[in-house]
């Protein structure tokens, strides 16, 4: 199944099209501040204001709890988007309102979070009706949403013919660059999975048995792993409960021949915000008293090494808690390995992309995902609803 583009639209021009962008960006008192979810919209709304005739963005924005609250409104948005696209953007201050079916040909709206109503959440058919009623076309930029079975991204485009419906650029790029590491990925394909926790990423893991040469495992979870093993691993962040998902990773992996790197070496210190003891431990000799709090320097080579071989590479969560300068040189590392590798590199995850921000190469990634928990459940080979209904 391949998921339509906006060159598959049939008769937009002159169109009244309704998009689904990913605008859900930071906001403190009243202002935007991180633009890039705004920017990355520009290259399919400008592709749509070539053409269309009428054009309405709607995205939803922060924890909105299915009634109108002004934290969460989208109205700081617009002047940002106004500006970044260099034409007027006209703020509707509900996603419902009648009045939007009246926008005069060569109106570009921004519509109020669609989370302001519970049906955005709960997928009803009754709202993406009124949503929906007065265009012709849909177009879904939103690959951050799309593992979610909400309305303006499943309910919605159902309502719509072939031809009538497409991905935008963003979601075509995202689609794109994740299925060569779903679909006969190049070998040698390697992993490099951290983050905090393995029991938000367990599916994604052991879906990602089915096709890497080699797995790499940092962060806090490489600590259940450890203690999986048997090491002490100290007052170290670690999740009990999944020793055996550890341990059931470990026995697939060498069942299959697969290689996996847990950290040989760590860092430790006794308090991760004011820290007087940072060291390197073997991972063999955690103090009972520390906790790991990053990879140490054998370990990172060791990862970027097998990253440097690698034809593809896909990184999520990062090496240890990277936020702190003196805990983040194995996320940094990998992060360089990552730019410098010659096979196809892709980052998914929120705090992943941060890091490949912090590290200043993400001109040097391949693909950097913009949706972590879409990006998760794209590996584990989910069907995403929002795909889904666009492929109807
Ligand atoms: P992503 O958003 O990229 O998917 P996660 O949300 O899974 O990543 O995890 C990111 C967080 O994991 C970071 O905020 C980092 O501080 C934390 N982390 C990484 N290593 C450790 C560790 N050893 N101990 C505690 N927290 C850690
Ligand atoms: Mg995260």
């Amino acid at each position: 199944m391949t998921t339509p583009a906006l060159a598959d639209l049939d008769g937009v021009e002159g169109a009244r099209v309704l998009t689904r962008l990913d605008l859900n960006v930071p906001i403190d008192d009243g202002r935007v501040q991180d633009d890039t979810r705004i920017v990355a919209a520009i290259p399919t709304l400008n592709w749509l204001g070539e053409r269309a005739s009428v054009i309405a963005a709607c995205s939803h924005l922060g924890k909105a709890k299915g009634s109108p609250d002004p934290a969460y409104s989208l109205a700081p948005v617009a002047p940002v988007l106004a500006e970044a696209l260099g034409r007027p953007v006209r703020f509707v201050d509900d996603c419902l309102d009648p009045g939007i079916a009246d926008a005069e040909p060569g109106t570009l709206l921004l519509l109020e979070n669609l989370r302001f109503y519970p049906g955005e959440k709960a997928n009803d058919e009754a709202f993406a009706a009124r949503l929906t009623a007065s265009f012709s076309h849909y177009v879904n930029d939103a690959f951050g949403t799309a593992h979610r079975d909400h309305a303006s991204v499943s309910a919605a485009p159902r309502r719509f013919g072939r031809g009538k419906k497409a991905a935008g650029f963003l979601m075509a790029a995202e689609v794109s660059a994740l299925s060569r590491l779903v679909r006969d990925p190049e070998q040698p394909f390697v992993a490099v999975v951290g983050g905090a926790k393995i029991s938000t990423k367990t599916a994604p893991l052991e879906a990602l048995l089915d096709r890497v040469r080699t797995l790499l495992i940092g962060g806090g979870m490489a600590n259940t792993f450890l203690k999986a093993l048997g090491h002490e691993i100290g007052r170290s962040l670690v999740e009990d409960e999944m020793l055996s998902t550890a341990r059931d990773v470990m026995d697939t992996a060498a069942d299959r021949s697969i290689d996996v790197l847990i950290p040989t070496d760590v860092v430790v210190t006794d308090a991760i915000d004011a820290p007087s003891i940072v060291e390197v431990v073997a991972a063999d000799a955690i103090p009972p008293d520390l906790m790991v709090v990053d990879l140490g320097p054998e370990s990172h080579q060791r990862f970027a090494a097998a990253i440097g071989g690698a034809r593809t590479v896909f990184w999520n969560g990062p090496m240890g808690v990277f936020e702190i300068e003196a805990f983040s040189r194995g996320t940094m590392a990998i992060a360089t390995a990552m730019a410098d590798c010659p096979g196809f590199t892709v980052v998914g995850g929120g705090e992943s992309v941060l890091a490949i921000r912090r590290a200043g190469v993400v001109d040097r990634i391949d693909h950097v995902s913009t949706g972590g928990g879409a990006s998760l459940a794209f590996l584990t080979g989910d069907e995403l609803p929002a795909l889904a209904a666009l492929e109807e």
